[in-house]
C-alpha cells in the first residue's frame, strides 16, 4: 500500500465505502467528517453531483484517444478554461495524470526550453528544503524531504536546495504570511554565487510548503525569488498541486500572493480528486521557444498515454464549473477567518508547540514524545478518527486541509476533536 505500513493496516483498516459532501462513509454507515479533503483534493466536497454526472456522460461517449497526433475537443476546451483561470501570462497547458507527472513535465519543459533557445548549458535545478514534489525521479530529486529519497538513490545530479524560509523562534504561531523573513530568498543569490547562474535551468518551490508541514512564505519572499530568477534568466516554477483551486480563496496561490511563475503545476483539485489528472501550465515565452523550431520537428518529445484523457477532461471541466458557478473559492475566503481563529484557539492545549494557518490550510505541531519522535501526529489522528473526524498525522504534526465548502460548525467540530484527543493524550 502507498506510504502505509501495510502490516499495521491489516490490523486496523480505515476503509470507506462511500463519500458525500464533507463526509466519508464506512461500511456500517458511520460518517466521518473529512478534515483533509481526501488528500488536499476534494475542494468542492465529495461526490459533487455535477462532476459525477459529467463523468457518467463522458464514459459512455468517448473512452480513449491516443495522445500521438490525436486529441478530442474537451481537451482543448479544458486547456483554454484552465489557462483563463491561471495567472495572466500562463496560457499553455500540458496534461498528465498526477502531481508527480506534472512536476516531472515541468522540469523537463524547463530544460527543453533552454535547449530550444540554444542555451543547453542551463541544466541545474534548484528545489527547497521540506518541499514535496511527488515521487518521480525528477520530483524526488528537487524535493526536500530526506526520508522520501532514502532508498532510491542515486537521484538526478546537479540539483541544489534552498533553506525553508522559516524560523520557529521568530515565526511561530503564524496567521497567514509571516511579516518577517523575505531575506531567506537571498539564499538563492548566495547559491548562484557558487553555482554559475548561466548553468541553472529552474527554481521550483511550493508557494506554501504543504506536505512538509504547511509553511507560508514570508511577505516579500516570493517576490524576491522572482526578481533573482529574472535577473539571471532562470525559470521559476510554482508547484500548486496543493494550493491550486481555491485553498487561498483564489484559483491559484500565485494570484493570492501576486507573484507569477513561468511554469505552474497542478493536480488534485484539478478534477476535484475525482479522476487522476495533472497539468503543467507554462508561459507564452516558453511556448514560443518550442514553436520557433521547424514545423516537422517535435520540440517537446514528452507525453503520456493518458495525457488529456477524455474522462479526466470531463471531470476537470465539471470541477471548474462547480468552483466557478458555485463561488467555492469565495466561500473558502469567507470561512478562512473562522478557520484561523478556531485553530489558533488550540494554542494552550496540551503539548502544542506551534500552529500555522494560511487560507484553508493548517498545521499543528506537537511536542515529540521522548524516545519516540515522529509518532504524535498519527496517534492524534487515530483518536480523532475514532471520534468521527479525519485529520492527517505527519510526524509530530497534524495537517489539515478541508473541503472548501466547510461550515463554521464543522470547523469547530474538527478543532474540538483535536482538543479532546490532545487532552486524552496528556
Ligand atoms: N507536488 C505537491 C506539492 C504535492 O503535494 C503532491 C502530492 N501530495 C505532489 C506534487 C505529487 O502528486 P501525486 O501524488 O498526484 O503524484
Amino acid at each position: 500500500m502507498p506510504f502505509t505500513a501495510a502490516r499495521g493496516f491489516r490490523e486496523q483498516p480505515m476503509l470507506f465505502v462511500g463519500a458525500e459532501g464533507m463526509h466519508y462513509i464506512e461500511a456500517g454507515g458511520r460518517r466521518v467528517l473529512d478534515g483533509m479533503a481526501g488528500l488536499w483534493c476534494v475542494n468542492a466536497g465529495h461526490a459533487h453531483p455535477r462532476i459525477v454526472e459529467a463523468i457518467r456522460t463522458a464514459a459512455g461517449q468517448l473512452d480513449f484517444v491516443s495522445s500521438f497526433r490525436m486529441s478530442h475537443p474537451a481537451a482543448f476546451t479544458f486547456a483554454e478554461r484552465l489557462a483563463a483561470a491561471a495567472p495572466d501570462g500562463l496560457d499553455h497547458v500540458f496534461f498528465s495524470n498526477s502531481g508527480s507527472e506534472a512536476v516531472d513535465s515541468a522540469l523537463k519543459i524547463a530544460r527543453a526550453y533552454h535547449q530550444a533557445r540554444g542555451d543547453g548549458r542551463r541544466t541545474k535545478l534548484i528545489g527547497r528544503a521540506k518541499s514535496y514534489h511527488g515521487v518521480g525521479f525528477g520530483g524526488l530529486s528537487v524535493g526536500g524531504i530526506a526520508r522520501h529519497k532514502r532508498d532510491f538513490g542515486p537521484l538526478l545530479p546537479e540539483v541544489y536546495h534552498l533553506p525553508l524560509p522559516h524560523d520557529p523562534g521568530r515565526m511561530g504561531f503564524s496567521r497567514g504570511q509571516p511579516a518577517i523573513g523575505a531575506e531567506y530568498a537571498d539564499a538563492l543569490e548566495a547559491l548562484l554565487a557558487v553555482q554559475d547562474p548561466a548553468t541553472v535551468a529552474a527554481v521550483i518551490v511550493e508557494p506554501i510548503t504543504g506536505s512538509g508541514g504547511v509553511y507560508a512564505p514570508p511577505k516579500g519572499y516570493l517576490e524576491r525569488l522572482r526578481a533573482i530568477c529574472d535577473r539571471h534568466g532562470i525559470l521559476l516554477i510554482f508547484d500548486e498541486v496543493i494550493t491550486g483551486f481555491g485553498r487561498m480563496g483564489t484559483c491559484f496561490a500565485a494570484q493570492a500572493f501576486g507573484v507569477t511563475p513561468d511554469i505552474l503545476t497542478c493536480a488534485k483539485g484539478l478534477t476535484n480528486g475525482s479522476v487522476p489528472m495533472g497539468a503543467t501550465i507554462a508561459s507564452g515565452k516558453i511556448y514560443e521557444a518550442f514553436m520557433a523550431g521547424p514545423p516537422d520537428v517535435v520540440q517537446l518529445f514528452h507525453g503520456y498515454t493518458y495525457s488529456g484523457h477524455p474522462l479526466a477532461c470531463a471531470a476537470g471541466l465539471a470541477a471548474l464549473d462547480a468552483y466557478q458557478n458555485e463561488g467555492i473559492f469565495a466561500q473558502a475566503a469567507a470561512v478562512a477567518p473562522h478557520w484561523e481563529a478556531a485553530l489558533h484557539a488550540l494554542r494552550d492545549a496540551p503539548d502544542v508547540a506551534d500552529i500555522r494557518t494560511i487560507g484553508l490550510l493548517a498545521a499543528i505541531e506537537l511536542t515529540p514524545r521522548a524516545g519516540a519522535p515522529g509518532a504524535r501526529g498519527t496517534a492524534v489522528a487515530d483518536r480523532c478518527f475514532a471520534d468521527g473526524v479525519l485529520v492527517r498525522g505527519a510526524g509530530d504534526t497534524i495537517v489539515l486541509s478541508p473541503p472548501l465548502i466547510i461550515t463554521p460548525a464543522e470547523i469547530d467540530r474538527i478543532a474540538e476533536a483535536i482538543l479532546t484527543a490532545l487532552r486524552a493524550e496528556a
